[in-house]
């Protein structure tokens, strides 16, 4: 499948005939392969007498083109692995074993049959839609010193994207990344290990690049893409290339100081700053006026007896 469409990745019409040579297979193979391609989802124009084409073209990802744009110093310290399908990139990262020391292990697909958010909802990724990335990051500092951290990854993201012209982003509590109130990336966190020593945490990030209107419709939320913020074409491999940038940096610094040393920049894109909101928990829900977060990434969170410090996991912010 990766070589086939590799060869219609060009928008061009190729005859059966021409596939057929290129892969090796009969033209029956070939028909059957066409079929499996439209059930990823891709659009597949057939003509008779010029053969098929995948309308617009797709850009697959390429782990050579994403290391071009990386860092030099980010280069060496980071390992990167595309694949064409899998059920979730954080369940991939983390079964990919052993892991090189002092090495962040990056992998990224082009499709997830079980891209999940969190408490069990689902993340849409099409084929070659998105870019899904997650990281494998190793902490000998226990569980107890990553608070905040995926408000700092929401950041890293917001960051990343600018460097590629995307303007007036904002973030929502704890780390979802918004354009004009519609949701453009998701993040989830999963970490494994020791309260005090050592840990390990898988960061998934999914950000939407090109979706059609039945993709984004599809979803459960007000949702946009890159193309959409932009309004222009946008390279996946370079999203992935500046996503590892951004990240590899922030994981540096949040290493040193905690989420600390981001809380004042993630504040600046705080989407929901001096609004009511109420925050909903499984059992109960409170509304107030948002205040910013703390040193630790916690909602502050104004109610009638004060002001009270929130913490993820089990809540969600709401525009009330
Ligand atoms: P919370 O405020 O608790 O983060 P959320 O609804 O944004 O709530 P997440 O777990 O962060 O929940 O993300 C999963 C949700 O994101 C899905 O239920 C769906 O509404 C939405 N979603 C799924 N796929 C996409 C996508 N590709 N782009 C944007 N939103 C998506």
């Amino acid at each position: 499948m990766d070589k086939l469409l590799g060869l219609l990745a060009d928008g061009q019409f190729h005859s059966g005939e021409e596939l057929g040579e290129h892969l090796g297979v009969s033209r029956a193979a070939v028909w059957k392969k066409l079929k499996a391609v439209e059930e990823l989802g891709l659009a597949l124009d057939s003509v008779r007498g010029k053969g098929y084409r995948l309308g617009s073209g797709i850009e697959l990802l390429d782990s050579e083109k994403i290391q071009a744009c990386v860092d030099a110093d980010v280069r060496t310290k980071t390992d990167i692995h595309t694949c064409f399908t899998t059920e979730s990139t954080n369940d991939l990262v983390r079964s990919q074993r052993p892991f090189p020391a002092g090495v962040t292990r990056f992998c990224l697909a082009e499709h997830q049959s079980r891209g999940r958010g969190r408490r069990g909802r689902v993340w849409n990724s099409p084929f070659g839609s998105t870019v899904s990335l997650s990281a494998l990051w190793q902490n000998g500092e226990g569980t107890a010193s990553l608070e905040g951290l995926s408000l700092a990854v929401g950041l890293a993201v917001v960051k990343a994207l600018e460097t590629l012209g995307a303007r007036e982003l904002k973030l929502k509590w704890p780390n979802d990344v918004l354009w004009q109130g519609k949701k453009l990336c998701g993040v989830l966190l999963e970490v494994h290990g020791d309260p005090t020593g050592e840990c390990e945490v898988v960061i998934g990030i999914g950000i939407n690049v090109r979706l059609s209107d039945e993709q984004l419709e599809a979803i459960g939320q007000p949702a946009v893409d890159l193309f959409r913020v932009c309004g222009k074409h946008v390279s996946r491999n370079t999203v992935a290339g500046q996503l590892i940038n951004t990240l590899t940096h922030l994981l540096d610094g949040f290493g040193q100081g905690g989420f600390r040393l981001f809380r004042e920049q993630w504040c600046e894109y705080d989407a929901f700053r001096g609004k009511e909101v109420t925050l909903m928990a499984s059992t109960r829900s409170v509304t107030g006026r948002c205040m910013g977060v703390d040193n630790q990434g916690g909602l502050l969170l104004e109610t009638a007896s004060g002001i009270h410090v929130f913490n993820g996991g089990e809540v969600s912010l709401r525009q009330s």
